[in-house]
Parts: C-alpha cells; structure tokens; sequence
C-alpha cells in the first residue's frame, strides 16, 4: 500500500529529480530547469509574438493529460483529470507511521511563489509519515496570472472562498473545491500549510499580511508558531521584514475550513510579492514548511 501509494504519486520523478533528470513527462510542467525568478508560470513563452505563445500553451494543455496517462508514475495522480482545472498531486510515504503534511500552492493564480516553492518542496524525502503536495490548485488562473478562476460565476471565481463556511454544514461551492475537499478529506492530513502571497507587508496598511502566518487555532498550532517564526526570522536581517503571527485565515479559504470542519492543523503561510524576487519568496515558504517538517520529525535536519 504505501510503496503504491507512493509511486503513484510521483515518487520516482522526485527522485530523478534529484539525482539531476531535471526532464519531466509528467504534469508539473513549468520552472523546473530554472531558478524562480520569471513571474509567469510559463515565463519561457515571454518571449514569442502573442500568437505563437497562445497555441504553445494550448499545445501544452492539449497534451497534459496525455502526458499524465502515459507515465507510470502519474497515472492516478491528478485531480479533475481530463478538465481545464486538472491539476497533479504528489503522495510521497515515508512507510514509516508519523504525521500526513498537505501541502498546497496557486490557489490564487497570480500568486506564483506559492506553487513554485510547493513545486520544490513535493521533491523533498521525508523519513516519517506522508508528504502530500499539490503544486497548483488553480491552473487556469496560474496561467493568465491572475487570482481568480478565469470564466466562471464572479460568485465562485476566488477558489479561496468556495470552502464550507464556520458554522455551517454545507458543500463546498464549485466543481475544483468539492473535488479539492475530498481529496483533503481522504487523505485525512495532521497539517495542512497553504501558500500565498500578499500585495502589502504587515504593518505598512491596515490589514496587510506580507510576511505573516495565518494559523487556525489549535494547541499543536500554539506550539508550532514559534518555532516556524524563529526559523524564518534567522533568516531575515531587517527587522521590518521579520514574520509575524496574524488573524486566523478568513472565512470559506480552504485553510480555515479544514481547520474548523475537519480538525486539521492549518496555516496559511503569505509572503510579501511586491519589491522582491520570486526566489526570496519561495525561499521564505520553503524555509517555514521545512522548519514544520522537521519539527514533526519528518525530514533530517539540514
Ligand atoms: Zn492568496
């Protein structure tokens, strides 16, 4: 069950990945071969005259379910396969019994920090429980760069707000959250980190949350902020720039549903877009979740 579990899940591409196979026949897709410093999920198509770069993309999507049902070991590892919001996930198991980590990235498209650094942090090996990744929830808005889901009701356009809503029992709205929510669902995750970025740095407006954690409360949570802060904050040199812990994730995000509806230790991690590079961003997420990770006893320290 677990070996299975885990090579369908991409198991074996992180592995290529790391032993320097840095071609992929899977769906991840983009920013694979470069460092994080092009904006755009598809930064390499800039260049080419508008034309062009719309069929490459179309091109892409035509064949990425394609590309998904020919690899081995990405035959079952998509969610809404066969649909423009199809998406891949990546199941790593330790095979040894510890906490299961959901990961998730671009559920706002015109946040690429987010799914970029979930796209590094899903090649990572953990030593205990489960690692479970899903780079991009919102691939069509990742595409256009924008934050929303691109022709669908204004109603249910911002995914991050299609989730069961505190007190109530009801679905989620929409066809990519009710799928999103029975994947959470199945896989019954300890923690769930959620990637995001924000227009403005804590403390510079009302409101802002550039640079802060939005945890939804739990005792496990109070234990675990202060060591994410203290990792994260290592890193930074300027006092402005230090994390903080902010308000709890509003209501209908996916982070703040599966923390009042399914009891999961959730946390929205935001960084802050404007004024720095994509790589400092990434480098912010991936330090957190890695501090978390290590907390739980699921990778080697550095
Ligand atoms: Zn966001």
């Amino acid at each position: 069950m677990a070996r299975a579990e885990a090579i369908r899940g991409g198991w074996g591409r992180a592995q290529r990945l790391r032993n320097g196979d840095r071609t992929t026949t899977g769906g991840s897709g983009w920013g694979e071969t470069s460092p994080w410093d092009n904006a755009s999920p598809f930064h390499n198509l800039g260049a080419l005259p508008q034309p062009r770069r719309r069929t490459l993309v179309l091109g892409i999507l035509a064949i990425l379910p394609l590309a998904v049902s020919l690899s081995p070991a990405s035959a079952a590892d998509a969610l809404l396969p066969d649909t423009r919001f199809a998406t891949p996930y990546y199941v790593q198991d330790s095979g040894r019994p510890g906490p299961t980590v959901l990961v998730t990235g671009g559920i706002h498209g015109d946040e690429q920090a987010g799914a970029a650094a979930a796209e590094e942090i899903r090649t990572w090996t953990v030593v205990r429980g489960r690692l479970i990744v899903i780079p991009r929830l919102n691939v069509p808005g990742l595409i256009v760069g924008r934050r929303t889901i691109p022709e669908v009701d204004t109603s249910l356009a911002d995914l991050n707000r299609d989730f069961p809503r505190v007190g109530r029992e009801e679905p989620p709205r929409g066809t990519p959250a009710t799928e999103i929510w029975e994947f959470a669902k199945k896989q019954k995750p300890t923690w769930l980190v959620d990637l995001h970025e924000s227009r403005s740095l804590h403390g510079t407006r009302e409101g802002a949350t550039g640079n802060t954690l939005l945890p939804c409360p739990s005792a496990e949570m109070d234990k675990m902020l202060p060591v994410l802060l203290t990792a994260i904050n290592a890193t930074l040199a300027d006092p402005k720039e230090r994390f903080v812990a902010a308000r709890r994730p509003k209501d209908g995000t996916l982070s703040r549903a599966a923390g009042e509806h399914l009891g999961i230790n959730s946390l929205i991690i935001e960084t802050t877009k404007p004024g720095q590079k994509i790589s400092v961003r990434v480098r912010h997420h991936t330090t957190i979740v890695r501090a978390l990770l290590v907390r739980l006893g699921m990778l080697e320290r550095p």
